[in-house]
């Protein structure tokens, strides 16, 4: 901690004037220049289709929430309009980024079905129902899908009437699916059974739990895979691969009120038939795709879109089953390929003609297939995670279609995920079971290497003859070895630079240049964390709360403590008992201690108080909203114990 604090001091005093990003080096451009001329970069298609149908547009992209605070706005982003890429930006990631770039409201099927793309990282969906409409996925944001909605008002239900939103369709449990949903529907609305809210069979559990316990690091990884700490520009944030950005609005949530479960089937919502095809445990824990007969129109969700999606997404989660996913893409081929005539996804444009959409879903299946297949392939016969990923630069399938390219996933990271899977995070070499951590080996590295300028000069050597990767391991040793040395971190920053110019990912382009930008001192203020709102935070299950704050107990200090803390929430009628010992602390759920060290009365909803900033334990105790029974000061020095978490920690310094 006493590092870090240090570190921040130092990087507020560099001269950032002196610290400029580099510009594309030769090998950089040359690498660019040989992908343009592999790619069909000009192929029409995808524009076109990221262009059909187009109605209707809010002009430059801005939305403001209630307060006037900006939480979308493309015009930082002209610079997207030129159709060569700039040398620093990898020629099919450009074509990818000017595709997610197209933003306005968009017909998929006259009069059936729009989209509202461009608004936010993903798509919302509007669907004409027998007697009024259908949303599919709300965006991330409130204010985002509040804007959306308002365009398509002022469009399609200026000319043809106005009619009740029906029900809503969470494709599946992550944020940017659902957690716009307060801006088109309000709570009382779905209590008087006036909007039905259906959600894939476990979807209350994974979407208020996925992120709760291991949040504050994803948070912190989230902020460099999607660019948030970087400002938009030719040789700065671009895009993610996946939409153009994060918006940074209110996410809220609302309970489904129905759920499809795990063997699917059909469902009538507004007198039209949906075929639901469970995909929990492919792109999210709890997921469908699903097909509307009646407009021959299949929706994707996020089994199939147009890049190679994560197996193992690099902010971090639990590592996804690629075998699978493959499997229910086949699934849907096999149940509706022939028959849809356009399929749509919660990211990107639709793809049209029955042709077109087979085509689709047979390359995503391949894709995730060769992943995995790949993958035991080559482990099979010895090789390790760094090395299986290495000698497989692209599958056949990715050099013919564009929508299984490294945009947001990667061949190399899906494939590294895939061994983890089935081998864990060990390459099964015994020197690499229990290495030194990175703070104890690096000085050792850099006094074997004949000291700090010699492993610069190698560093410096490497990024002159284009070999990053090399610069990029020495460096990092000598930086971790030396954080304060400005030339080490100045020396690396470059190599981050070529290797985020040079990336076909958003993710990877991203985490690169965020890194760069972390060594220079010139990081921008992440924007992405628009803030839990109060409905998202109430639909965390008490269970996870404790389980939470059983992560933030510094076992170090409290090593000895030995209790029981009997936690009793009138308004929920809940009980909780913790107990205390061994460094750990055990949450019992729904269990009454007979003899707890303390009782601690306390309404769920203060503890929502609590965790959205909005109320402090010392004022809450005063006020009498917490009530101690037995030891108060036994509960006040355990409760002491759980320092926050640090969301701003280093990442590439130590
Ligand atoms: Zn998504």
């Amino acid at each position: 901690m006493m590092r870090r604090l240090t570190l921040l001091l130092l990087a507020g005093a560099l001269p950032i004037t002196a610290m400029a990003q580099d510009a594309a080096s030769e090998a950089t451009r040359t690498a660019q220049a040989e992908l343009a001329k592999r790619l069909p970069l000009d192929d029409p298609r995808d524009m076109a289709n990221a262009t059909r149908g187009k109605i209707a547009e809010i002009e430059g992209a801005v939305i403001t929430g209630k307060d006037g605070r900006v939480v979308w706005d493309r015009r930082p982003y002209a610079f997207l309009a030129a159709e060569k890429a700039p040398d620093t930006v990898n020629p099919s990631l450009w074509r990818q980024a000017r595709l997610n770039a197209v933003h306005g409201l968009f017909e998929v099927a006259p009069g059936k079905i729009w989209q509202l793309r461009g608004y936010d990282i993903s798509v919302m969906t509007i669907i004409r129902g027998k007697s009024g409409w259908i949303v599919v996925d709300p965006l991330l944001s409130e204010e985002a899908a509040a804007a959306g909605w308002k365009l398509f008002a002022d469009t399609v239900e200026a000319k043809s009437g106005k009619l009740p939103i029906k029900a809503v369709i969470f494709s599946h449990s992550h944020s940017d699916h659902f957690g716009g949903v307060g801006g088109i529907a309000t709570p009382e609305q779905v209590k008087e059974g006036k909007i039905r809210i259906i959600a894939p069979h476990g979807f209350s559990e994974e979407a208020t739990s996925e992120n709760v316990l291991a949040g504050t690091a994803m948070g912190r990884r989230a902020l460099y895979m999607f660019g948030s700490i970087l400002a938009p520009g030719p040789a700065g944030q671009v895009d993610t691969g996946l939409g153009p950005k994060l918006s940074s609005g209110t996410i809220g949530y609302m309970e489904p009120t129905e759920s499809v479960a795990a063997t699917g089937g059909t469902l009538t919502i507004d007198g039209l038939a949906f075929d639901f095809l469970d995909a929990g445990g492919t792109e999210a824990p709890s997921e469908f795709v699903f097909y509307i007969p009646a407009y021959k129109a299949l929706h994707t969700t996020e089994v199939v879109t147009h890049t190679l999606h994560n197996v193992l997404t690099l902010r971090g989660a639990q590592v996804r089953d690629a075998l699978h996913w493959s499997k229910v893409i086949d699934a849907a081929l096999v149940r509706w390929g022939g028959k849809a005539e356009v399929a749509l996804a919660s990211h990107h444009w639709p793809t049209w003609g029955a042709g077109e959409v087979s085509a689709l879903l047979t390359s995503q299946r391949d894709a995730y297939r060769y992943v995995h297949d790949r993958t035991l392939f080559l482990a099979n016969r010895g090789a390790t995670l760094h090395e299986l990923a290495d000698l497989t630069a692209e599958a056949p399938v990715q050099g013919q279609d564009f929508s299984t390219r490294n945009y947001y996933g990667t061949l190399n990271h899906d494939m590294k995920a895939v061994y983890q899977r089935y081998f864990g995070w060990w390459d099964g070499n015994p020197a690499n079971f229990n290495p030194l951590p990175p703070e104890q080996s690096a000085p050792k590295y850099v006094a074997l290497a004949g000291g700090a300028d010699k492993l610069l000069a190698a560093g410096r050597e490497a990024i002159k003859a284009g070999d990053y990767r090399w610069a990029a391991e020495l460096l990092n040793k000598l930086v971790f070895a030396q954080p304060d040395n400005k030339a080490a971190r100045a020396a690396l920053a470059s190599a981050y630079d070529q290797m985020g110019y040079q990336a076909e990912s958003g993710a990877w382009r991203n985490y690169y240049l965020a890194g760069a930008a972390s060594l220079r001192g010139n990081a921008v203020q992440g924007t992405s964390a628009g803030g839990q709102s109060r409905s998202f935070v109430s639909a965390i299950p008490t269970a996870v709360f404790f389980d939470a704050l059983a992560t933030r107990f510094d076992a170090a200090r409290g090593g000895g403590l030995k209790g029981t803390f009997q936690f009793v929430l009138p308004d929920s009628k809940e009980t909780v008992a913790v107990v205390v010992g061994g460094g750990v602390e055990v949450p019992r759920y729904g269990m009454t201690d007979p003899a707890p060290t303390a009782t601690i009365t306390i309404d769920r909803k203060t503890l929502d108080d609590v965790m959205l900033g909005q109320a402090q334990f010392p004022a809450l105790l005063q006020s009498g909203a917490i009530r101690i029974d037995g030891d108060r000061t036994a509960f006040l020095s355990w409760f002491a114990l759980h320092p926050p978490a640090d969301p701003r920690f280093n990442v590439v310094v130590p």
